[in-house]
């Protein structure tokens, strides 16, 4: 549908739907998730609809990721946090629920228990050069 009238994010874009705003422009908003991590975390998303962060445009992304750092300063003046962590969950597989691309900025103190198993592994001789060139060929017709 054009107006996207089934996504949530939509609706509280065009005010349809409350929700506690820290930013916005014409092109952005930022505001407070209903389900935090922890206390003052933010969602920021474009107001033009797009499911997927491999959806968006260029020039819209980039209009997103321009207010990281003031949002992020913003976020640790606000919560005390020490440092924040900048997720977007694409597609179910990784998490994703709401279908307009979104990127959850994420305050985080010593000892808060969050964060991912981060199990690093190591590559066979070889396949690092193999993915890194696989990795360009596709960018190369995509950049
Ligand atoms: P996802 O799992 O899609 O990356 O994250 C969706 C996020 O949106 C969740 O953290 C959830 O708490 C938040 N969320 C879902 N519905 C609403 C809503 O109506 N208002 C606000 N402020 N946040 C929402
Ligand atoms: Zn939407």
């Amino acid at each position: 549908m054009a107006d996207h009238s089934d996504c949530i994010f939509c609706r509280i874009i065009r005010k349809e739907l409350p929700c506690s705003v820290v930013f916005e422009d014409e092109a952005v908003l930022a505001f407070l998730d209903i389900g935090p991590l922890a206390e003052g975390h933010l969602l920021v998303i474009p107001k033009q609809h797009h499911a997927k962060v491999s959806d968006v445009p260029t020039d819209v992304m980039a209009a997103v990721a321009a207010h990281f750092p003031s949002l992020g300063r913003a976020l640790l003046a606000v919560t005390g946090a020490t440092g924040f962590n900048i997720l977007a969950n694409e597609g179910k597989v990784a998490g994703q629920e709401v279908g307009h691309v979104h990127f959850h900025l994420i305050p985080r103190a010593a000892g808060d228990g969050l964060g991912y198993r981060w199990n690093p592994t190591e590559y066979a001789s070889g396949r690092m050069g193999e993915l890194a060139t696989k990795y360009r060929e596709v960018l190369g017709e995509d950049a």
